[in-house]
């Protein structure tokens, strides 16, 4: 691939200048005075300050509201081979820092933004390499980005998944397939922390599973907090959190999810590690619902795992996703038996982990809990965050016991849908000595 030469300049408003000089890499049209030159979409663009200093190179497409991702801040660099090569072999670099082979052989190599290479995604999965180009820039170049990841890493075959939604914004369709190689076994076996799990890569969500959680798969379902224990594992994809608390000796384990040929999946992946275990549970169903049936039933759990999609797709999304996360959390706290535990998640990158704690604080107040925080978490350190960057902290967790039923919490209460009224002043509902939230 010859040396990629900017033909325009995009010029910057007055005073817009400052988030690109401090490295955050995206450039919105809202931030752009003018553009000179005529680039075609994906073509490589200077980022130019309204004082006309030189910022930051890119590439370029004026469908996407993200006008402009930056590649580079260093005014020698060009965009050549020896660019995507040197970005490819520092990301590959930092996950054999890592160490996660051999116990873990599913893992992220590129983690887009965080990697310097905006819009692209690679997994390894064994042998194969999944690959995600979810931006026009990063699709247009994907045959070097393969050909020099074929070369560093010599996997098998290297499989595309480009079928996000976030496609559509850059005025793309999908694109799957095998692009190097041979392709994978319809299902492949992955370990992960030693565990087994079974991986359909054109099938999956994602590129196949949900690789950010191994580390919190790892935490929240350790021999002490799960052995013997009777866990709900809500949002349990295939398998995931089940997987590790068959394995750490949990008692039942309800599995829920809202497909029942994911449950299935889910069932393999706990008998592959864990062999038939006849007191498991499949549930298949609206979370929200069969907890809440599960609640009016006056049924308990020793640990409640919630790992929900993400709510939050744009900020008008906020005020319902507010409901959702305290609804689901008020029910964990309500199903735990006394001094339970909860691992819930959020990975809405619009919803901090500030936020996403208020949230569980309006549950706990709801629930008439007393919640502690044992433990934060967030995303694997394979999928890297910038500082620079607070798009890239995308998953947020807690750890939490969660005790004591306080006085004042009438049953038939406790399982009432929130109203609207809810969300907007944060609480309906109060116990006895503890504050309402809304004033
Ligand atoms: N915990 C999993 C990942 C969860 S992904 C792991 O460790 O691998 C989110 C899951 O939620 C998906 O499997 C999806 O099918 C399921 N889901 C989405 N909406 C749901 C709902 N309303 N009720 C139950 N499950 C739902």
């Amino acid at each position: 691939m010859p040396t990629e030469t900017p033909t325009a300049d995009v010029i910057l408003k007055q005073g817009r200048d400052r988030p690109v000089r401090n490295r955050h890499p995206w450039i919105f049209s809202g931030a752009i005075e003018h553009v000179k030159g005529h680039p075609q979409p994906g073509d490589i663009v200077n980022i130019v300050g309204a004082d006309g200093d030189w910022l930051a190179a890119g590439y370029y497409n004026p469908k996407s509201q993200i006008v402009a991702r930056i590649l580079t801040w260093n005014s020698a660099e060009t965009i050549d081979e020896t660019f995507w090569r040197g970005k490819l072999q520092v990301a590959i670099a930092a996950r054999s820092f890592l160490k996660l082979e051999p116990d873990t052989t599913a893992y992220r190599i590129v983690n887009a933004e965080a990697d310097g290479l905006p819009g692209l995604v690679a997994d390894k999965y064994g042998d194969f390499i999944a690959v995600q180009c979810t931006t026009l820039g990063i699709d247009l170049r994907k045959q070097i980005i393969a050909d020099t990841l074929a070369e560093l890493m010599r996997p098998a075959g290297i499989i595309e998944r480009s079928d996000q939604n976030a496609r559509r914004k850059e005025g793309l369709g999908d694109s799957t397939g095998v692009i190097r190689g041979n392709a994978p076994a319809d299902e492949l076996v992955v370990r992960e922390n030693t565990l087994k799990f079974a991986v359909e890569l054109f099938k999956g969500h994602k590129t196949g599973l949900y690789l950010d959680q191994r580390e919190n798969r790892a935490v929240v379902c350790r021999p002490e907090i799960v052995a013997g224990k009777e866990v709900l594992n809500a949002f349990c994809y295939t398998g995931g959190f089940g997987v590790y608390a068959a394995a750490r000796g949990a008692g039942r384990i309800v599995n829920l999810d809202s497909s029942a040929p994911i449950l299935e999946q889910a069932k393999k992946n706990i008998t592959l590690n864990a062999g038939s275990r006849k007191e498991d549970e499949y549930a298949a169903g609206d979370a929200f619902t069969v907890m809440r049936s599960y609640a009016d039933a006056g049924r308990k759990f020793d640990v409640v795992i919630l790992d929900p999609p993400k709510f939050v797709q744009n900020q008008s999304d906020i005020p319902r996703a507010a409901r959702g996360y305290k609804d689901l959390n008020r029910l964990a706290m309500l199903l735990l038996r006394p001094d339970g535990i909860l691992a819930t998640f959020s990975c809405s990158g619009l919803v901090g982990m500030e936020m996403f704690q208020t949230f569980v604080f309006r549950a706990a107040v709801d629930a008439c809990r007393n919640v502690q925080i044992l433990k934060h978490m967030e995303q694997a350190p394979d999928h890297p965050m910038l500082v620079t960057f607070p798009e890239s902290m995308y998953l947020k967790g807690l750890l939490c016991r969660v005790s004591e039923e306080r006085e004042g919490a009438p049953a038939s209460r406790q399982t009432k849908r929130l109203s609207l009224a809810s969300l907007v002043c944060g609480s309906t509902e109060s116990c006895r000595g503890r504050p309402r939230l809304c004033t």
